[in-house]
């Protein structure tokens, strides 16, 4: 299928390009169409003129994702450098766009005297990717501050939505209806004057200590199961180390698995596979993939 574009997006509509550019793995085939819109008008004429049968997917900062060496089909939308408007809107609140970094957020609020917002520093994707995945550091999560969204659909059509009309939990966010994605947020906090960067610096200094920070990684393979975590039982499993092609279990957290820098996402998704059956034959526990896996192998 090739998918037809109005010729008037210009340079921001890329064919082919791979998507391990924009992915934290460094893996990942191509997007048959990639856009990356000036802005929500730009992205709305588009999805308006596009054939109805073109599947559309969403990517942040791809920190979250395994895409496979196929790629994607049809077309990805990226946040990346866009949507990325960050304003206070009163005493307390915060309007942000999808294409915000986390780690801006963070460093925002603590300007404004404002918190908790110090946990999104720990997460190096967009408020786009942390609303999708209901992300959370240091004790903090996303949707403990979320007012309402704001959302377009696969028609361009735009809505506002109240925090309460999604069902969220652990690193689980269910929407109200399908095929809508975020354009942005509205934040609550508290005001905590005071609050220093020294604090962010402290927390992400504590957690270099027991993550392989720096290499190639998703974060967290798996979630954590009730009443355990994925990176004791992979480890008690003897798998810390564990190697397929060039992708590792990782020696420093067993929940991290590292591209060495030649890793397909076929090596990347063997191992996942690995760790999971291994697991369950050792303890028992079915873990389930934290990271979203898509495309075609
Ligand atoms: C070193 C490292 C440490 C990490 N630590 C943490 C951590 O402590 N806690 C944590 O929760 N996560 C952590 N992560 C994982 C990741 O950063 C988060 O899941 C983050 O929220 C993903 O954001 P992203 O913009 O990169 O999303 P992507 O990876 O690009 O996408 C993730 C999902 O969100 C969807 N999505 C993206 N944007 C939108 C949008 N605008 N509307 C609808 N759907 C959208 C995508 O379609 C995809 O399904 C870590 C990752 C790394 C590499």
């Amino acid at each position: 299928m090739t998918v037809a574009v109005a010729a008037d997006f210009g340079t921001r509509i890329r064919r082919r390009e791979p998507l391990s550019r924009h992915t934290s793995w460094h893996v990942g085939g191509p997007a048959e169409v990639f856009f990356n819109p000036r802005d929500r008008a730009d992205l709305a004429a588009f999805l308006r003129g596009l054939p109805a049968d073109v599947p559309v997917y969403w990517i942040g900062l791809g920190s979250n994702l395994l895409v496979r060496d196929g790629g994607i089909p049809g077309v990805v939308i990226s946040t990346h450098g866009t949507l990325d408007d960050l304003e206070r809107l009163g005493e307390t609140r915060v309007r942000a766009g999808a294409g915000v970094a986390c780690a801006r957020i963070a460093r925002q609020c603590i300007k404004w005297g404002l918190g908790p917002a110090e946990f999104f520093a720990g997460i190096p994707g967009t408020l786009g990717g942390a609303l999708a995945m209901n992300a959370g550091a240091f004790g903090g999560e996303t949707w403990r501050h979320v007012l309402e969204v704001e959302t377009i659909d696969r028609r361009g059509v735009e809505r506002v939505r109240a925090a309460k009309e999604y069902r969220v939990g652990y690193r689980e966010v269910v929407a109200p209806a399908p095929g809508e994605w975020f354009l942005g947020a509205t934040l609550a906090f508290e005001q905590r004057p005071g609050a220093h960067a020294d604090e962010v610096q402290k927390l992400l200094a504590r957690r270099k200590e027991t993550q392989p920070i720096g290499e190639w990684s998703c974060g967290s393979v798996f979630t954590n199961p009730p009443g355990d975590h994925a990176a004791r039982l992979i480890e008690a499993t003897g798998l810390k180390g564990y190697r397929i092609g060039d992708a590792s279990v990782s020696q420093k957290h067993a929940n991290f698995i590292i591209n060495h820098g030649a890793a397909r996402a076929a090596d990347l998704e063997a191992l996942i596979e690995h760790v999971r059956a291994a697991v369950e034959r050792r303890h028992g526990v079915s873990l389930h993939p934290e990271v979203r896996i898509v495309g075609v192998p």
